[in-house]
This record gives structure tokens, C-alpha cells and sequence, in this order.
């Protein structure tokens, strides 16, 4: 998809996905408002017959004024409007800024804001003082009168999946972009790969067709040994590639047998002769596993074995350092691979076994890979019922521990 033809779609669904919400919004908040005057109107109409019934100008009002009948009686006529609610109620001197009666004395405030106030004269009471009836409901009281309908729940519910299914699709879409992007990354990167190895592999040949060269039995084996390492390094990355890819499929099973560790840790360990005189690195080993035969793919892991010492080398600055150590407990056999190498962060720990990711190493990316070894790695650990795990600090190196059943 082109990124000016993405821009516009992502543009034009968030401006109705916009759009809609805020009519949803605002036929929300009209049908509140409406739903609000129409309390207001009941309340005024339950008051005016409650006043009408004090207020000294009515001939028919009760002769005395009784606070205590107060309550029953706003309550009563509240009744009779449709609002079945219990108000705190008071009575209030205007004059001399008092509550005459209160039916809550601790909602005195709540009182003095309340927009539900209603004028009146009492019966029996000779004053020029004017007077109030006040009524104060509760925020919870006034939410439930409100007395959402289905169509409200809907709303808000439809707002909310908008608001979602919107989220999920600009998520899917950049993670799109980022596969996409991912995806030339990796074939830039392998086109990279295979050929360093082919070119080496050509001067290699090309130096050995010399015959100067060859009749020195010295320069001869280390050609072979470059051309062979060479070869090895190709294996494993075109293994990798097509292990991994081949991994996809939830179908694909390994083909386990007694294999010895130890002597693989060896056999690839040999294979990076070469790759550690050139850099001048020194491997380790403490290969203490007794027994060192487990029941796994040989082929998984080999490439496994060889992935790790890679990574340890190649993210290595100066003279690699690698230890390999094997180990039993009993019933799991442990493989570490340590380097004192860059290191990685405590952030990125949580990403390297997924599938093309890379550590961003800034302007210093010259380390050429394609952030699926570990992610292979992973994949032949949980094949064989396993477990790896990452020990590391930036720049203090970093130490791969896996661990699998003996017994497969
Ligand atoms: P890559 O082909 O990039 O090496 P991997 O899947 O093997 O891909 O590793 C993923 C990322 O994890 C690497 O890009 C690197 O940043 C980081 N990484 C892996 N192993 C090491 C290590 N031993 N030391 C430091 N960083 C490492």
C-alpha cells in the first residue's frame, strides 16, 4: 500500500470515526439536559402544591407551621410527581442568612448550593424576613433520576468500540509498515551475508589456482581452512533461514537421538578456529556434563551451539572471549555460552528472541545479522522442551543458559 494512499485512509476514518463520536456525544448530552429540565419541572410542580399548602396567603393552609410534617410532606408530593427520591431538606432565613431547619445538619453546604430552592411565607410566622424551602439531592440520587435509557448504554458501548476497532487498525497498519520494513531490511542484510562468504570463498580459490601458493603446504591449509570456515559460516545461515522458516509451520516436528553434547560444543567450537585466530580471541570451555548425552536433534542443535558462539564473537569489540560450559543437575543438562562482550540492556533482553528483531545500535551498526538466530534458538529450546534464559548488563557481556531435559 502507498504511503500517501495509507495517510489518506487512516485521515479519513479517524475524521468519521471523530466525527461520529462527538454526535454520539452531543445527542448524549442533549438527551441528559432534556432528561434534567424535566426533574427540574416535576420538583417545581411538587414544591408549588407543597407551598400552597404553607404559605400564609392560602386560606386553606394548615393553621401552624411544623418543620417535622415538612418532610413527610415535600417527600409525599415528591411521590406524587413521579420522583420517588429522599431530599435533604431545609428551611432558610433569608434575612438573617440561618437555616431555620435542616433535615441533615451535615449537608448544610450541600443546601447552600443547591439550585432547588423555592420561596415561601410559613403560616403563623408574622415577619417581612423572607424565607426558603431547600432541597439538596445526592450526585448518586441525581444520576439515577436521570434514568438512562437503552439508547445511552448504547452509545457509550458503540463510542467505546469505535474507539477500539480505531486503536486495532492503526496498530495493525503500522505493524504492517514494520514488517515491510523488516522484511527489506532482511533481504538486504542477506544479500549482504551470502555474499562476503561467496567473495572469500573466490579470492580463496583463486589464491589456491596460484601455484606459488599451493606448493607451500602452510598457506595451502590455511586457504582450505578459510574456504572451509567459509562454508560452514554459509551452512548455518542458510540452515537457520530455512530451519526457522520451516518452524512457522505448526506442524514441523524434530527428529531427536542420543546425542553428545560435548563433543558438538567441539566440533563447532573447531569450525571458529580460524574466525578467533583472525581476531586474536580465546575460547573457554568447561565442559563438566556427565553423562553429556541427551536425546535432541543434532542438527537443531548444532545450529543452536554455533548461533550462540556466533552472537558471542560477533557482538564482541575487541578480542572475543567466549566461555562454553556444560553441566548437569541431575535431570536437566545446562549449555552457557558467555562473552565479555557489548552487552545488552535490560529493555532489550525482552525482544531478542522475537523473530527480526535487532538491538538499534545507533550510528555504529556495523555488526550484519538478521535478528532470527535467537529467535531460532528459542524455537529448537521449546522444541526440546526447554528453557533459555539471558543473563546481561551493557557492556559487562552477556550469558545464554539453556537448559533441557536430559531425557527429551
Ligand atoms: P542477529 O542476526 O542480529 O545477530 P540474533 O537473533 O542472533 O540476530 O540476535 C538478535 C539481537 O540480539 C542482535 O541483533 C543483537 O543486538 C542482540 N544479541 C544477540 N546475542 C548477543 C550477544 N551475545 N551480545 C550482545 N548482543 C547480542
Amino acid at each position: 500500500m502507498k504511503r500517501w494512499f495509507r495517510v489518506v485512509i487512516i485521515s479519513v476514518f479517524a475524521i468519521a470515526a471523530v466525527s461520529l463520536v462527538v454526535i454520539q456525544l452531543v445527542q448524549t448530552r442533549r438527551s441528559l439536559s432534556i432528561s434534567d429540565n424535566m426533574f427540574s419541572v416535576s420538583v417545581g410542580n411538587a414544591m408549588e402544591d407543597v407551598i400552597s399548602q404553607l404559605d400564609n396567603d392560602n386560606p386553606n393552609a394548615a393553621t401552624t407551621f411544623n418543620y417535622q410534617d415538612l418532610d413527610s410532606l415535600i417527600v409525599d408530593e415528591l411521590i406524587i410527581n413521579g420522583i420517588d427520591l429522599h431530599p435533604v431538606i431545609g428551611v432558610y432565613d433569608g434575612s438573617q442568612g440561618s437555616f431555620l431547619y435542616s433535615s441533615d445538619p451535615r449537608h448544610e453546604d450541600d443546601l447552600s448550593n443547591s439550585p432547588y430552592r423555592y420561596s415561601f411565607r410559613p403560616q403563623g410566622v408574622v415577619s417581612t424576613n423572607q424565607f426558603f424551602i431547600i432541597l439538596s439531592f445526592s450526585w448518586a440520587d441525581l444520576f439515577l433520576q436521570r434514568n438512562p435509557s437503552i439508547y445511552l448504554y448504547m452509545s457509550i458501548f458503540l463510542i467505546l468500540v469505535i474507539a477500539v476497532m480505531f486503536f486495532i487498525s492503526l496498530r495493525t497498519i503500522s505493524n504492517q509498515r514494520k514488517l515491510d520494513q523488516m522484511k527489506s531490511e532482511f533481504i538486504n542484510n542477506m544479500t549482504h551475508e551470502i555474499k562476503t562468504p561467496i567473495s572469500t570463498i573466490s579470492l580463496a580459490c583463486e589464491m589456491l589456482s596460484d601455484d606459488s601458493i599451493s606448493q607451500d603446504a602452510a598457506s595451502r591449509s590455511n586457504f582450505i581452512g578459510i574456504v572451509a570456515d567459509e562454508n560452514q559460516r554459509m551452512r548455518v545461515l542458510v540452515e537457520t533461514i530455512l530451519q526457522s522458516a520451516k518452524m512457522s509451520n505448526k506442524n514441523f516436528t524434530i527428529n531427536p537421538k542420543e546425542v553428545d553434547v560435548n563433543a558438538l560444543v567441539c566440533k563447532v567450537l573447531n569450525s571458529f578456529k580460524l574466525t578467533f585466530a583472525n581476531r586474536n580471541g580465546i575460547v573457554e570451555t568447561h565442559l563438566d556434563a556427565d553423562p553429556s548425552v541427551i536425546f535432541a536433534d543434532e542438527l537443531h542443535m548444532t545450529n543452536l551451539i554455533y548461533n550462540l558462539v556466533d552472537n558471542g564473537i560477533k557482538y564482541s569489540t575487541g578480542a572475543p572471549h567466549i566461555i562454553v560450559s556444560t553441566a548437569t543437575d541431575g535431570k536437566h543438562f545446562l549449555l552457557k555460552v558467555k562473552d565479555h562482550g557489548i552487552g545488552i540492556s535490560k529493555a532489550d533482553q525482552k525482544h531478542i528472541f522475537e523473530k527480526f528483531y535487532r538491538v538499534s545500535t545507533g550510528n555504529v551498526h556495523n555488526v550484519k545479522g538478521f535478528g532470527i538466530g535467537l529467535n531460532y534458538v528459542a524455537q529448537v529450546v521449546h522444541l526440546h522442551h526447554g528453557h533459555i534464559a539471558v543473563e546481561s548488563n551493557l557492556g559487562d557481556g552477556s550469558t545464554f543458559t539453556v537448559s533441557l531435559p536430559i531425557n527429551g
